[in-house]
């Protein structure tokens, strides 16, 4: 079965999965991931948080 692959920040298909696992119960077979722009946004904002911390924190 495929289970569709979409963004979970903007929503857009990022493609399908041929999947075997029934994890879900009677949703939509949707399986979330992140596209490479959202990505980006996503990296840029942990970058600028961690400079805000950077002096209370060590990275993890
Ligand atoms: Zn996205």
């Amino acid at each position: 079965m495929l289970m569709k692959r979409i963004c979970a920040w903007c929503g857009s298909t990022q493609g399908f999965k041929e999947v075997t696992d029934f994890r879900w119960r009677g949703k939509e077979p949707v399986t979330h991931t992140i596209c490479p722009e959202c990505q980006r946004k996503i990296d840029s904002e942990i970058q600028s948080v961690n400079l805000q911390t950077h002096n209370n924190h060590q990275s993890e």
